[in-house]
């Protein structure tokens, strides 16, 4: 007698909201995107993106995110660029 094995398989999907107030960005013109994008600096997109520098470092060298020297000569990075590293990783 053979036996069936019954297997259910369940998917949870789980998608967070991070609502940040007073949110400090600059828009500029992103010239790797070609459009007026929104800028973030490295510190809070480190504490937006629970990422650390390693990271970014990595998305610098795979091309996967754009950087800009702002107004303070911090470095700032491009948010669409980094929301679409974020995914893509
Ligand atoms: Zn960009």
């Amino acid at each position: 007698m053979t036996e069936t094995k019954k297997i259910r398989e369940i998917n949870i999907e789980v998608e967070r909201v991070r609502v940040i107030s007073n949110l400090k960005k600059t828009k500029i013109k992103c010239l790797d995107c070609g459009t007026i994008s929104e800028f973030i600096a490295i510190p809070t997109a480190l504490q937006i993106f629970e990422i650390t520098e390693i990271e970014i470092a990595k998305f610098v060298n795979e091309q996967l995110i754009h950087l800009k020297k702002g107004i303070n000569n911090e470095i700032i990075v491009c948010l669409p660029s980094l929301i679409s590293a974020k995914n893509y990783v």
